[in-house]
This record gives C-alpha cells, sequence and structure tokens, in this order.
C-alpha cells in the first residue's frame, strides 16, 4: 500500500469537510470558488482513498482515515505497558538443564534471572542455553548464573517508556526482548517483558482500522 499524497487542493476539501461535514460538493465548491464539475476528480480520489464518504442526498464527511501525520503521532502515544507480556523468570542457581526444560513449559524464547531478592541479575536466550548444550558438560550440574548475559549489560525499559524508544532498543542490541523493570533503591524488580512479538502486534494494532 503506497503513501497517497494529496495535493493542496484536496488537502482544502479535506479541511472544509472536517469542519463542515455533511457538506454536498456544491458546498464545497462554493467554499473553494470552483465549480462542482472542476472538483469531481478529486472529490472522486478523496472518497475512493477513504478519506471522505460520501452519503447520497447528505453529501460528504470526514471517514476518520488516518493520515501519516496522525499514524506517527499515535505512534508516539504508545506505552510499553500497552503491549508488555508477563515476564518468566527464573532463579540464579537452576540449572541449564532446567532452564532449557522451563523456556519450552513457558513457551518464551527469553528467560530473565533474579536473585533470592527477585531482582533482576541475567538474562537467558535461546542461543546462551543451545551453546552451553554443544557442550560435553552436565547440563544439570551448570546453575545458569555461570552462563547469563549479567547485570550491568543488560537492557532493560519501564513501563511507561514509549513503544518507539524500547522497539530502537532491541534494534541496536540486536537482542529479541527487553526486561520491563520498577526500581527500587538496592535494585530492579521484573514486571513484565517486551519482546519483538509485542512489537509486531503493536504494528498491526496501527492498521486495525484497515481490512486485511
Ligand atoms: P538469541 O541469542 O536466541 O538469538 P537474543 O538475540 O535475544 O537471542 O540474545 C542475544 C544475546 O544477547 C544473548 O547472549 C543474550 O543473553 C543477550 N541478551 C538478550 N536480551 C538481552 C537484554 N535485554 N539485555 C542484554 N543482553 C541481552
Amino acid at each position: 500500500m503506497s503513501p497517497i499524497e494529496l495535493n493542496k487542493r484536496q488537502e482544502d476539501i479535506l479541511i472544509i469537510v472536517k469542519e463542515n461535514g455533511p457538506i454536498t460538493g456544491e458546498q464545497i465548491a462554493e467554499r473553494l470558488h470552483l465549480t462542482r464539475s472542476t472538483l469531481r476528480p478529486d472529490l472522486a480520489i478523496l472518497t475512493m482513498a477513504g478519506f471522505l464518504d460520501a452519503r447520497p442526498r447528505v453529501g460528504y464527511f470526514y471517514s476518520g482515515k488516518k493520515t501519516g501525520q496522525a499514524v506517527t503521532d499515535s505512534m508516539m502515544k504508545m506505552k510499553v505497558k500497552d503491549f508488555q507480556s508477563i515476564p518468566v523468570v527464573v532463579n540464579e542457581n537452576m540449572t541449564v538443564y532446567d532452564a532449557i526444560c522451563q523456556m519450552f513449559l513457558e513457551d518464551v524464547g527469553t528467560l530473565f534471572v533474579v536473585d533470592k531478592n527477585a531482582y533482576l541479575t541475567g538474562v537467558l536466550s535461546r542461543k546462551d542455553l543451545l551453546r552451553t548444550s554443544l557442550g560435553q558438560q552436565d547440563l544439570n550440574k551448570i546453575p545458569v548464573h555461570i552462563i547469563m548475559t549479567r547485570m550491568p549489560n543488560i537492557t532493560y525499559c519501564f513501563k511507561n517508556d514509549s513503544l518507539i524508544h524500547a522497539a530502537k532498543k532491541l534494534i541496536d542490541k540486536q537482542i529479541d526482548a527487553l526486561p520491563i523493570v520498577k526500581e527500587h533503591t538496592d535494585g530492579y524488580e521484573v514486571i513484565g517483558r517486551l519482546t519483538k512479538t509485542n512489537i509486531t502486534g503493536a504494528f498491526l494494532s496501527l492498521a486495525e482500522n484497515h481490512d486485511l
């Protein structure tokens, strides 16, 4: 779907209809000091592109279709907390074997590791666990804190962060998930999980007014 570039006259028509709709083609033409027939192609384009709806004997009215700016505005308003998932946390002393089972059981791609105070200490990805499984070690004897990516190298976000900001962190750091944390004086409590799937869901929600 390519974005539709509206010309100046079409933009003017949209403003008139937004403020005065429903309004007839004749009345729009009058306001623009043009003839009805001159406007006909513009009205057809605006109607076909879904910006305007036309009802017989009522006139044109604004359909509420979002312009590029409006879509950008709603993207900036999206918050992490509106699209988050439940976090799956494991203890630092859990074995790699049990962590692998946990990943399958919970059907997630990233586990967050916490200490005895339930504060974030690490992250375990699928490949962290796979890499360890390639060795000859007994997976029942290795605690996850040996292989996890650990604080302070964990990238996290807060529930009130903008989703765009969090998405940028996922891309910049080339990771699949961020823990959503709440800051305490002595550590970070894990309160949520934000993944690339959540971002895809948010992307889809931008299109929810359109038929897919
Ligand atoms: P995979 O390793 O399965 O491709 P990721 O791309 O998410 O999954 O992880 C890549 C590496 O980055 C792993 O070593 C993982 O421990 C680490 N990692 C994953 N998420 C984070 C995060 N939020 N902060 C810091 N490091 C992370």
